[in-house]
């Protein structure tokens, strides 16, 4: 079946309420183990129904921001949102107290309660009102965001299609480019602030009203996650400082000498003097490139890409009306995922097509996984799966960028390596503004400026007074959108590298060793999926030292000259 051959309706909530009732009336009153299994199922299933409805309707928005009717529908399940978290929070109360809890969990292994039991504690009816206010505050800063129209140059963008011009090989228009972006962000200061204000103070009293002293504990049980703190978070930034910073330092010199400029601000974002590498083609050659690959790469990837182009679930090419991004979404009723992004002619095409589908692939390859909340993992774990795909794709990076595949490769590394500091900076300022709730705007943009100097110190605004400000975290979204989801990439990235190496040594185990780790989606906690996987922890002492030693040796190996 194709995407837009999928049945699509809207879930009516007293409904699911009766229905819901009327199994949590089976599961308590079951005389065994079987018989509460069995309702699972049933609640599993419903649970399905629901997540795809709910995905299907907020897409089509996200295809077309101006189609009313998607608009609507995307409204109907934000709206329904904290009642339907209220109806299975209902049935996780009575599974929390079941008498076969060991059978369930013999079935099933121990994380499916150990999520039921971080599930309820980030939800009560209580604080019901307050979810929909956090959601009407998200969109708020979507819309803003989404909704920018900027003037550039006699021509009218939104931020996305702004980008190319940031990574320009002419540094005025490059320069020029920021100035409009940040004046955009200049304008609308006070309502993001304003956003921003509300957000914290409102999941302060959401984190207060559920028994927590603030909302960083509560902030980690909505990430999922089950092993680990954030006193291990803190002592893995206070590594990316000591052990990655020097290295990006050495990197931002060798780009001056690589752009040929004296000193590098802000907007001198671009790798090389004559601009980024780009990918040759059109949309279709690129994705007809990629169909090739992935048939080469291995059987699992290529019959999984033939799916995704056969039944329609990519939506790749930017046009108007489309909300900006790249992301990946599934309908677990259907067992299929699906990629969404912004196709703008730069090289980020390319890694949408590698990081995305990595997504996609692993979503697919655990659709076999019984249970939907075992199909995707926590996040820090999910983007190892896409990470470790932009490296496992490198043989075939010729096929995208012809001559300009060293350069590629190099910008590929060197970028992410840089992006370690950056997520880690991002994660600081979201502990430091939860501890710290009631701070003034102004304040929390000292604090950001006072942590870039730790984790960025080579950042100079030049004369852009928005940045210099403290302003620019602004444009982060997941510091509205999705608090504490940030670090996920710094781990995740510190895994990849590791796929990136084994690739080199012995591919065909590095192979086998991912496709593992992509069928066990989400059935295993973050720390058991890396030893699974067979890498090592980037909490544990020496890891990030010996990947960063590896990666650094590479990049010390690159003459630009050659490049
Ligand atoms: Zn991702």
């Amino acid at each position: 079946m194709k995407y837009s051959e999928l049945h699509y309706e809207r879930i009516n909530v007293e409904e699911s309420k009766k229905k819901m009732s009327l199994i949590v009336d089976r599961f308590t009153k079951a005389d065994s183990a079987q018989d509460q299994i069995n309702a699972i199922i049933e609640i599993d299933e419903f649970g399905r129904d629901y997540a795809s409805y709910a995905a299907i309707a907020s897409l089509n928005f996200s295809r077309n921001i101006n189609d009313e009717n998607a608009k609507a529908e995307k409204e109907y399940y934000d709206s329904i949102g904290p009642d339907m978290a209220e109806c299975f929070n209902s049935f996780e109360i009575e599974l929390n107290k079941s008498v076969y809890k060991k059978e369930l969990s013999e079935k099933w292994g121990r994380k499916y309660l150990k999520d039921i039991e971080m599930s309820l504690e980030t939800f009560d009816p209580k604080i019901k009102k307050m979810l929909k206010e956090e959601t009407v505050l998200r969109n708020d800063y979507t819309k803003l965001t989404a909704g920018a129209k900027i003037e550039f140059d006699g021509e009218e963008y939104n931020l996305a299609g702004l980008g190319p011009f940031h990574s320009d090989f002419d540094r005025d228009t490059r320069k020029r480019s920021y100035e409009a972006r940040f004046n955009w962000f200049s304008d609308n200061a006070t309502e993001l602030d304003d956003i921003y204000d509300k957000l914290v103070k409102l999941r302060h009293e959401i984190a207060r009203t559920l028994g927590y002293e603030n909302f960083i504990e509560l902030g980690y049980k909505r990430m999922g996650r089950a092993d680990y703190g954030p006193d291990e978070v803190a002592n893995f930034r206070k590594q990316i400082v000591d052990r990655v910073v020097p290295v990006v330092q050495k990197l931002h010199e060798k780009k001056k000498e690589i752009l040929g400029l004296d000193h590098l601000y802000v907007y001198d974002g671009i790798n090389f003097k004559e601009g980024d590498p780009k990918p040759k083609g059109t949309p279709d050659e690129l994705v007809n490139a990629a169909r090739k690959m992935y048939g080469e790469l291995s059987d699992e990837t290529g019959e999984f890409f033939d799916m995704m182009i056969r039944e329609e679930l990519m939506d790749l090419v930017n046009r108007k009306g489309k909300s900006p991004g790249g992301f990946c979404t599934s309908f677990p009723k259907y067992d299929r995922p699906y990629i969404f992004s912004n196709f703008n002619g730069t090289d980020h095409d390319i890694t949408v097509l590698t990081h995305e589908a990595g997504h996609a692939f692993q979503c697919y390859s655990s659709r076999k996984q019984p249970l939907m909340g075992y199909i995707w993992p926590t996040m820090e774990a999910a983007e190892i799966h896409s990470m470790s795909m932009e490296f496992f794709t490198w043989p075939w990076m010729d096929q995208f960028f012809k001559e300009e595949t060293d350069r590629f490769k190099y910008k590929h590394i060197a970028g992410s390596l840089s992006f370690l500091p950056y997520g880690a900076c991002v994660d600081h300022f979201q502990h430091w503004v939860y501890e710290n709730p009631d701070v003034t705007p102004k304040e929390r943009n000292q604090k950001w400026l006072d942590l870039e100097s730790i984790y960025l110190p080579n950042r100079d605004y030049d004369d852009l007074q928005f940045p210099k400000n403290g302003g620019i975290w602004q444009g982060q979204l997941h510091i509205y959108q999705m608090p504490f989801y940030y670090i996920d990439y710094t781990l995740a990235q510190t895994c990849a590298f590791q796929f990136w190496i084994k690739n080199q040594n012995d591919s065909s185990k590095a192979w086998s060793d991912y496709v593992r780790l992509c069928k066990a989606g989400g059935s295993l906690t973050f720390t058991e999926l890396v030893e699974l996987a067979g890498l090592d922890l980037p909490f544990d002492d020496g890891c990030l030292d010996s990947v960063v030693g590896h990666v650094e040796k590479w990049l010390d190996g690159i003459d630009p000259k050659s490049l």
